[in-house]
């Protein structure tokens, strides 16, 4: 099979909502179609990928750099995301991986896609076999959501957690870190008071920076409360600062959704200070350079004695799903919002089922149909 067109679009997906760290408003994502010489009904076959959100749109990325090297590979690796990942990274540096691994996610979600379909077989289904793993065809899930609106969003807040949970969720998150410790409070023990039961994890999106004086402060602001987890209370990158935090709560520390490579993750177990028994790990899988760059991470979890059920990736579609189920890993993030591309998973009692479709199943998602739309005439 042959690549006869790579086609590229940059959507909004963001929004007037913020974390503790960016807002959303002009937060963009990218689609990736590879389209082969192949025909199947009549159909030229194609390979869907689509970036994750929060580190922005990487198509510029794939046009100007990995889209040409893509189109000069032996057609014969293409059915081996992992031997194309190889052929991309030729002549590029170690280290300093930041958003060249965002595009490359992009691409390995299309060529797993490929592949999928190919075989006819959902993607999770390809990697559990071609992986050794079982499969799981029902993954546990939390919603994700929670973020900052303009003037006094509690009652909205509230809102949408109570929606989550009658749409079949068990486990929530929202944002913390974003306002003055007094109103952050209120508004996190008015989401504790709305989740009626349903475990709530806070994410402070680097809140605390590289401060310890910030961090001891926030922590104490949280001490007494109920959290499944505190999400990314510091700099991705200040291990030390990870270790006082760990040391600091009894409460699980999840991070790592900014680190980008295996390396990256080896220094977080190493000397971030968290606990596989306790912690919970949250790599993004595209931002990881797709299944091709997480199966080192995956490496990663296993010299430093993580169990994979530990990682739990960062904001997911689809993609994210084959990843969790495919590759045992612990469980899948969705929006809170059932119209996003990020969301639109049927729960049930805190699990989703991945997709049954060959390939990722984006042409049976509303909304990540949508994103492609126009792209595959
Ligand atoms: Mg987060």
């Amino acid at each position: 099979v042959r690549i006869v067109a790579l086609r590229l679009r940059t959507l909004a997906v963001g929004g007037a909502i913020r974390n503790a760290a960016i807002g959303f408003d002009g937060m963009t994502a990218s689609a990736l179609a590879l389209v082969t010489d192949q025909v199947v009904d009549g159909r030229p076959l194609v390979g869907l990928g689509f970036d994750s959100i929060g580190r922005y749109g990487s198509a510029p990325l794939v046009e100007s750099r990995f889209g040409p090297r893509l189109r000069a590979l032996d057609p014969a690796l293409l059915d081996d995301p992992v031997a194309v990942r190889a052929a991309l990274l030729r002549d590029e540096k170690p280290g300093g991986h930041g958003e060249r691994s965002i595009a490359l996610g992009l691409i390995d979600a299309a060529l797993w896609d490929l592949a999928a379909k190919r075989a006819g077989v959902p993607l999770w289904r390809l990697l559990a076999a071609r992986f050794g793993m079982k499969g799981a065809a029902r993954v546990p899930v939390y919603a994700s959501g929670g973020h900052y609106r303009a003037g006094d969003d509690r009652a909205a807040l509230a809102e949408e957690l109570r929606a989550c949970i009658g749409r079949g969720h068990t486990r929530l998150k929202i944002k913390y870190g974003g306002l003055p410790p007094d109103a952050d409070r209120r508004r996190l023990e008015a989401a504790l008071r709305a989740a009626e039961g349903a475990a709530l994890a806070v994410d402070l999106t680097g809140a605390c920076g590289t401060d310890p004086a910030a961090l001891h402060a926030t922590l104490a602001t949280l001490r007494d409360l109920p959290l499944a987890w505190i999400e990314e209370p510091v700099d991705p990158l200040d291990l030390a600062l990870h270790e006082a935090a760990a040391a600091a709560t009894p409460t699980p520390i999840a991070t790592g959704e900014n680190l980008f490579d295996a390396q990256e993750v080896t220094n977080l177990l190493r000397h971030g200070g968290l606990r596989p028994a306790r912690d919970l790990l949250q790599m993004d899988v595209g931002f990881c350079g797709g299944i091709a760059g997480a199966l080192p991470v995956l490496a990663a979890l296993e010299a430093g004695g993580w169990p994979r059920a530990r990682w739990w990736p960062h904001a997911g579609h689809l993609f994210a799903v084959h990843a969790v189920a495919g590759l045992g890993l612990g469980g899948h993030e969705t929006a809170m919002d059932p119209a996003s591309p990020f969301g639109g998973i049927t729960v049930e009692a805190g699990e989703a089922a991945p997709p049954e479709a060959p390939g990722l199943g984006f042409e049976a998602h509303r909304a990540l149909a949508a994103v492609f739309e126009g792209m595959l005439d």
